[in-house]
Formats: structure tokens, sequence, C-alpha cells
């Protein structure tokens, strides 16, 4: 698996005349090399520098000799930076070495000093997100661990939906619902679940509060499961019973506009094209400035990656991205609801791995 990641981020190194990368994201370090260590990089070279090169510090001998196996020359050192810096160094012949590394997430500190320590024959250039591109297909290990990911946490959400939430604060919900999915097996919720009962739910990312939920309200829950290295994301609105002409309306309108962008999801699509199905529905039904965020986002090792579904993505959705498609209708001070379902690209559609009914449910 890792030997294959690898062979493929040198092929883009080389077609950007780089001659290596140091990938120093540990989301991008487990993806290339399976270790879920807390302290490790891996060089990649490509090209005249064909090194697979994975150095963490003396804790993790054991486990990162088990979890990396022969694809990779392992070295222990206290100051994994540094280490790899001089091996850097040692590495450039002749020419100036051209070395990607991530300027996303490697901080203007590590930079400075790495840029130091590599000396003037090594050149460090911005490659960040070079990992997250490829990272964005999934295969299918990946898929089955993503589609586990979702089943978990619709499990869990039935769990707790079935025992009730009427009179229950929302802080209370969403701590059993994370204790759900932990006794699952999960490693823990994807993000902190969105609890939001009322006009409350007119804040998009709005908090679990310690306010107790009424009968006849809206309840919007946001969710997901991390499981085995891989995030779920999933949202669903339900009614705690009788609700309002108003409420069943913006619920019809989201459902609506959530299925007609599903239909639209496969590959070849711009994100912003199917982004646009469910801003047109929505806008046509005098709700526009009330849809403020973007349709969907990537999910993987991580709950938001590439690619984007919204007005300003350049991203084409490609067979084997796992992409949310979660439209919303914010009120203010009135009502809000999100239906959120996690689907799998697929060259004719999409392959839907949410399993929660999306006709408007009543819950005790
Ligand atoms: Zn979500
Ligand atoms: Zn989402």
């Amino acid at each position: 698996m890792s030997a294959d990641r690898a062979d493929r981020i040198a092929e883009r190194l080389a077609s950007r005349e780089l001659d290596a990368l140091l990938v120093t994201d540990l989301v991008n370090v487990r993806w290339l090399t399976g270790f879920t260590g807390s302290n490790g990089l891996a060089l990649v070279g490509a090209g005249g520098y064909p090194f697979r090169l994975f150095i963490t510090d003396f804790r993790y001998l054991t486990q990162s000799e088990e979890q990396l196996g022969d694809a990779w020359e392992r070295q222990i050192a206290s100051d994994i930076l540094a280490h790899a810096a001089d091996c850097l160094r040692e590495a450039q012949r002749g020419r100036p070495l051209h070395v990607g590394y991530d300027d996303v997430h490697l901080s203007v500190k590590a930079h400075a000093a790495l840029v130091e320590r590599v000396g003037e024959d090594v050149e460090l250039i911005p490659a960040g997100g070079l990992i997250e591109e490829l990272r964005a297909v999934k295969d299918d290990e990946e898929l089955e661990r993503i589609r586990a990911a979702a089943k978990l946490a619709d499990e869990a959400l039935s769990e707790v939906l079935e025992r009730g939430i009427v009179g229950r604060t929302e802080r209370d919900v969403a701590l059993e619902l994370e204790i759900a999915m932990r006794r699952r097996g999960a490693s823990g919720p994807s993000f902190p679940p969105i609890v939001a009962s009322g006009a409350h739910a007119a804040l998009p990312h709005a908090e679990p509060r310690d306010v107790t939920i009424p009968s006849g309200t809206l309840v919007t829950i946001d969710w997901g499961a991390q499981l085995d290295g891989y995030a779920s994301d999933c949202t669903r609105t339900v009614a705690t019973g009788e609700v309002g002409d108003e409420e069943r309306a913006v619920y019809a309108l989201v459902r609506e506009a959530q299925q007609k962008a599903l239909d639209a999801v496969r590959a070849g699509v711009a994100g912003r094209d199917v982004d646009a199905v469910a801003r047109e529905i929505i806008k046509l039904a005098g709700h526009g400035e009330h849809f403020g965020h973007g349709l969907g986002h990537g999910v993987g090792a991580v709950v938001h990656e590439a690619p984007r579904l919204s007005q300003q993505s350049e991203d084409v959705l490609q067979a084997g991205n796992v992409v949310t498609v979660e439209p919303g209708v914010y009120v203010p001070g009135l009502v809000g609801v999100r239906i959120e379902d996690l689907v799998i690209v697929r060259e004719d559609g999409p392959e839907v791995l949410t399993s929660l009914p999306k006709e408007l449910v009543t819950v005790g």
C-alpha cells in the first residue's frame, strides 16, 4: 500500500521538477506510511534520489517497525526535523536539491530552522496540497473504512433517538451520541457533534447548549465517527412532535434541494455546478440569502478535505471522491434545517453511504 502511494508521489514530484518531498503533517504521514504515532515524518525522493526514508523518535521504535514494514528505511532521532535536514544536505550531490515541503502545515519557526540547517545547496519549495490531491481519491480499502464509519454513526444516532431527546439538554444528547459512537468502536467523534433545537438551529455551527429540548420543534443533529483513521459526516433534522407550516415548508425545500443535488453528483461534474443545483432551488423558493455555506466537502482521513462543492470551488469530481451533500436553510431567530448525506462519487452517479431516512421523522 504505502510503496504504491510513495511511487505516485514520486511521479508527481518528477513532473514538478522536485527531487524530494518532505512530509511532516501527521495525517499525510499516516496516509503515506501507515504510521499512527504522534511524531514522525517521511522523505520521498524522485528521479535520481529514490529514497523512502521515515524518521521518528525512540518511543516509536517498535511501533514504526510493525506499521511500516520494509518499504521504508527507518531512522530514529531525537529531533526528527533536524535529522531530516541533515539527510537532505547529505543527499545533495553536485547541484542544488529541490525539496518540496508542506507550506500549509509547517510552522514559520520550523521552516526557518529547516532552511538554516539544510544549507545553501538544498532549496525548499512550497508543495502544500500535493498529497491532499492524491488523498482526495480513495482506494477500495479507504472506501470500506469510511463506509464502516458512516454505518457506525448511523447506528449510534438511531440508538440515541430511540431513547428519546425531548426534555434533555442539547449538550446531554451530544454527549450521549459521542459515547454511543465510542461504545461501538469509534476512536471518537470526527468533530464535536452539533445538537441544535428551535431557533438555535438557525446557526449552522451551533454549539450544543445546556438548554432543554422542547416538544414541537425541529432539532438539527450533525455528527460523525472517526474509525480506523477515517471520518464520517452526516446531518439529520428531526421533529419533536407537531411543528408549524413554516418549519414543514423549509424542511420540504431543503429535502428537495438535497435530493436534486445528490442526483447531480457524478465523476466529471464541477463541484461548483452541484452546488448550483441546490442553490437555485433554494433561491427560487425565496431563501437564497438563508443558505450561506457551501453545499459540501470531501471526507476522508479528516472530516473536511478536498474536493469542495461550493460557489468558489475549482474542483471537478472524480470517481473515488467521498463528499457530503448538505444544503441548509437558516432563517435567523426562526428555523434552521440541514440535511447531509455522505456519498462516494462514481462514474455514473452517487453511492450514498448514509442509510437514515430523509422524510421528516418525529421523535419523542
Ligand atoms: Zn456535518
Ligand atoms: Zn459536513
